[in-house]
């Protein structure tokens, strides 16, 4: 029997750049020929929602604007073109949303560079909403065991974080600092690294995310707030005190992508993840040079890197440290993560 499907649904829309959301009904849209309609269950809350709804970045987004990349759900209807996905398959709505799968890009797996690829939440509505649209080609593919509340932050988090530790070139058997490590995606970092067979130095701020960095599998924690020479501390917590192999950034502040190349071992890699507004790079060049340090930009995954980092989910080699409130509550949470008080990750019911 095809699932009944409302004409209206509950939503938290942005009406204008930096002013507060609102929680109301919107009409449910029709996906296009080659697109599926997703009821979202539960959305994981990234950073990047509150930075779109700032206006950090200098790419504007759609007004009004129905936010989220983390929307876990199940296809409710889909567009006549769509043979590979079926009405009940669990999909994941993510950061891309769309691309035309025939660029150069896109032709070597690199879909989240096409230039007409569509963001979630961004440049087009995404999962802070009950039923929301993304391209069938596109959406990940959830393995029915997974729940559904639980799995939601890997569709952004998991898949930029793994996506990162392979861009970081480590090996079993290296260190790699995970910086923001109590975050959404430092959490799930710490994780990916550990099955990885990587030792992790989780760099955070305050006893309680040093705490949570150690449950997840952390090797070591270093306190941002307390530390008096960042660059000694990391370095000392490797076995030859040179520095680890790479540095994974998913902090929110411009300081620590200063200060990441100096501790890094010589042939380190500085791997770019987290989006502080307005943030820049900048490193002594005969210092890179002379220690041959590398530095990378990672974002997002494709739909390889999608599929393997369910995988290790469906494993269970990931835990992810969630806790769940009402869709209805959204605005509560950008507050406690302005605030930087978020260990892990928060979902949100899109039911309450
Ligand atoms: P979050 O708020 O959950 O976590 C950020 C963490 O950084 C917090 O635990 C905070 O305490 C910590 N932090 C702040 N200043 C620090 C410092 N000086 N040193 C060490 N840690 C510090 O955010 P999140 O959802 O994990 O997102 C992190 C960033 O990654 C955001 O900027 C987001 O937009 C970005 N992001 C990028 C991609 C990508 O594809 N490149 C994908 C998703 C998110
Ligand atoms: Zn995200």
């Amino acid at each position: 029997m095809a699932p009944q499907i409302p004409s209206e649904q509950w939503a938290q829309v942005l009406e204008a750049t930096g002013k507060p959301l609102h929680y109301k009904k919107i009409p449910v849209q029709q996906p296009g020929p080659d697109e599926v309609l997703v009821n979202v269950k539960y959305s994981g809350v990234c950073h990047t929602d509150l930075h779109a709804i700032k206006g950090d970045w200098p790419l504007a987004t759609k007004l009004p604007l129905v936010g989220g990349h983390e929307g876990a759900g199940v296809v409710v209807a889909r567009g006549e073109l769509v043979k590979d996905v079926e009405i009940g398959d669990h999909v994941g709505i993510k950061w891309i949303n769309g691309a035309c799968l025939s660029c150069g890009y896109c032709m070597r797996g690199d879909e989240q560079l096409c230039q007409s690829a569509t963001m979630s939440g961004y440049t087009v509505d995404g999962s802070f909403q009950q039923y929301a649209i993304a391209k069938a080609a596109i959406v990940a593919r959830i393995p029915k065991e997974c729940d559904l509340e639980a799995v939601s932050p890997i569709l952004c988090a998991g898949i930029t974080v793994y996506r990162g530790l392979k861009e970081s070139g480590c090996k079993a058997g290296d260190t790699i600092a995970i910086v923001g490590a109590g975050g959404g995606l430092g959490s799930l970092a710490l994780q990916y690294a550990k099955a990885m067979g990587l030792h992790t130095i989780a760099i955070d701020g305050g006893a309680d995310k040093g705490e949570h960095c150690k449950k997840l599998g952390a090797t070591s924690y270093v306190d941002f707030t307390k530390t008096q020479d960042i660059v000694a501390d990391v370095k000392a917590a490797t076995i030859d005190g040179q520095g680890p192999a790479a540095a994974l950034l998913v902090a929110v502040q411009e300081k620590p992508f200063q200060q990441a190349a100096a501790y890094v071992r010589s042939k380190g890699v500085v791997v770019c993840i987290g989006l502080p507004a307005d943030a820049k790079l900048s490193n002594p060049v005969f210092d890179t040079v002379i220690r041959m340090v590398s530095f990378k930009g990672s974002y997002v995954g494709n739909r390889a890197d999608t599929a393997e980092a369910l995988d290790f989910f469906r494993r269970g080699l990931i835990e992810v440290p969630y806790k769940t409130v009402g869709l209805s509550e959204l605005q509560k949470v950008f507050d406690l993560m302005e605030e930087g008080k978020i260990a892990g990750r928060y979902v949100v019911d899109t039911s309450k």
